[in-house]
């Protein structure tokens, strides 16, 4: 299964892909980890990407689009990924239809989350990850069961994203609505689309988009 979630930062898309994952065997690929891990290994990508990120600004397509090209070839992708964070554009969207062409691929489902702009800027600026296995957590919405101890791992190590500031979040969501949104309409006239409510609970997320999945 071929799953594209759509959805502005925060609106839960690494929550839900983590359940899904579980749940159905496949693989999350967010572009946003796999930058944080370039930026991290000084890679000449994660160079570039850096200031970028750090700003709130997509990086290039053809850098995010080669990225994704080959990662999706990987065996643990064989049973099928979620695409959480990519495309972001319909330069991006277009390529991966062509990709998928190429390889006798095709998208099952793609999902987007709504969440109003208000909320997004709460729940971004809350929220840390677990620093050993990624697990994702908030201050309000999303604590460990037993405090500050990760639910999944055990581990007592969290980190929190440089770019989860106000003024970050701000140019995030400018760049969203301006060259993102615009997606929603692209998959609509390929007939996949589906919208599901991300202000309801979590569980009440997930129940949805498996009612979707099956
Ligand atoms: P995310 O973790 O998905 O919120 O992504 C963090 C940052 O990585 C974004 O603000 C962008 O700077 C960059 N990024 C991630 N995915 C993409 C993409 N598909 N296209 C362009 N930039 C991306």
């Amino acid at each position: 299964m071929i799953l594209i979630l759509l959805g502005p930062p925060g609106a839960g898309k690494g929550t839900q892909s983590q359940r899904l994952e579980k749940q159905y065997g496949l693989k999350q690929i967010s572009t946003g980890d796999m930058l944080r891990a370039e930026v991290a290994r000084q890679s000449d990508i994660g160079v570039q990407a850096k200031t970028l990120m750090e700003s709130g600004q997509l990086v290039p397509d053809q850098m995010i689009i080669d990225i994704i090209a080959r990662r999706i070839t990987d065996k643990d992708c064989e049973n099928g990924f979620i695409l959480d964070g990519f495309p972001r554009t319909i330069q991006q969207a277009q390529s991966l239809d062509a990709l998928f062409e190429s390889q006798g691929k095709a998208i099952d489902h793609v999902i987007e989350l709504t969440v109003d702009d208000d909320a997004m800027v709460k729940r971004i600026s809350g929220r840390y990850t677990c620093a050993k296995c990624g697990e994702g957590y908030h201050d309000e919405f999303l604590k460990p069961e037993k405090d500050g101890v990760c639910n999944h791992c055990g581990s007592t190590d969290f980190t929190r994203r440089s770019d989860d500031n106000a003024e970050t979040v701000k140019s995030r969501l400018q760049e969203y609505h301006q060259k993102t949104a615009p997606i929603s309409d692209y998959y609509k006239t390929e007939g996949v689309l589906r919208t599901v409510d991300g202000m309801a609970p979590i569980d009440k997320v997930t129940e949805e988009m498996s009612g979707i999945l099956g």
